[in-house]
């Protein structure tokens, strides 16, 4: 852990879930015993947030998968940071993969978002990543770091970010990057917020993995020294298995 606050693991839920498959989870979560030292973040669909809300323990914090660029009104089928908040969501996922590579959303409007999002007073899960031809072409650096500044160059303030490092090729493919792949990219990215942001948010934002994170491989990368956290797709749909990652920090 280099960032400082708590070790920080979201659960994304994406487009999974039924009514009666979403009490099962919350039920496990309920009794799940979570290690104190961890912030825990959960993201349903929209249409779950209330059910969610209203039957999971004030333990876990609730964020939107995404939110929409500036004040809510006459945007059909967007939902806006004032709706999060009036449901109760503390934080955002913003520029995740599925929403930059099949969706199409751009950097300056991610960076958009991401402003909005903070001016309101929510926190931002800000996802960035390669694809596997950029890294197998060597641009690994260069992409996360386009991705990053498209956010540094909007944000106000870094105290409510959290960078969630997700390499495409890892997400939902079960192919993990090593631990050794991880820090090194967590390592570059920290280090190119001392360099363009300042060296105090380089040293307190807490950047967290995703891609494939489970409950086998969850301990090992916990304790690369520049993994603050975990964001988590599939195996946070399974309640004891999330609670595995997020007592991974131990
Ligand atoms: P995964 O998804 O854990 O299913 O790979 C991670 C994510 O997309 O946040």
């Amino acid at each position: 852990m280099a960032g400082s606050g708590k070790f920080f693991v979201g659960g994304n839920w994406k487009c999974n879930g039924t009514k009666d498959s979403i009490a099962k989870l919350v039920s496990d979560l309920n009794s799940a015993s979570l290690e104190a030292d961890v912030d825990v973040v959960v993201s349903p669909p929209f249409v779950y947030i209330d059910q969610v809300k209203s039957s999971l323990t004030d333990r876990i914090e609730i964020s939107g998968q995404n939110s929409w660029v500036r004040k809510g009104g006459a945007f059909t089928g967007e939902i806006s940071v004032e709706q999060l908040k009036d449901i109760g969501c503390k934080w955002v996922i913003l520029g995740h993969s599925e929403r930059r590579h099949v969706i199409g959303e751009k950097d300056e409007f991610i960076g958009k978002k991401a402003a909005y999002a903070l001016s309101e007073g929510l926190g931002v899960i800000a996802c960035i990543g390669e694809k596997l031809e950029e890294r197998e072409a060597g641009k690994t650096f260069d992409v996360c770091f386009e991705q990053l500044k498209a956010f540094a160059d909007a944000v106000p303030s870094w105290d409510k970010v959290v960078v969630a490092y997700e390499p495409v090729w890892a997400i939902g493919t079960g192919k993990v990057a090593s631990p050794q792949q991880a820090q090194e990219v967590h390592v570059a990215v920290r280090d190119w917020l001392k360099k363009n942001v300042s060296e105090e948010v380089a040293s307190k934002t807490r950047i967290i993995y995703g891609g494939s994170v489970n409950g086998g491989n969850c301990a090992e990368l916990a304790k690369e020294e520049d993994i603050d956290g975990f964001l988590v797709g599939g195996a946070s749909l399974k309640g004891p298995e999330f609670a595995t990652i997020v007592n991974s920090v131990t």
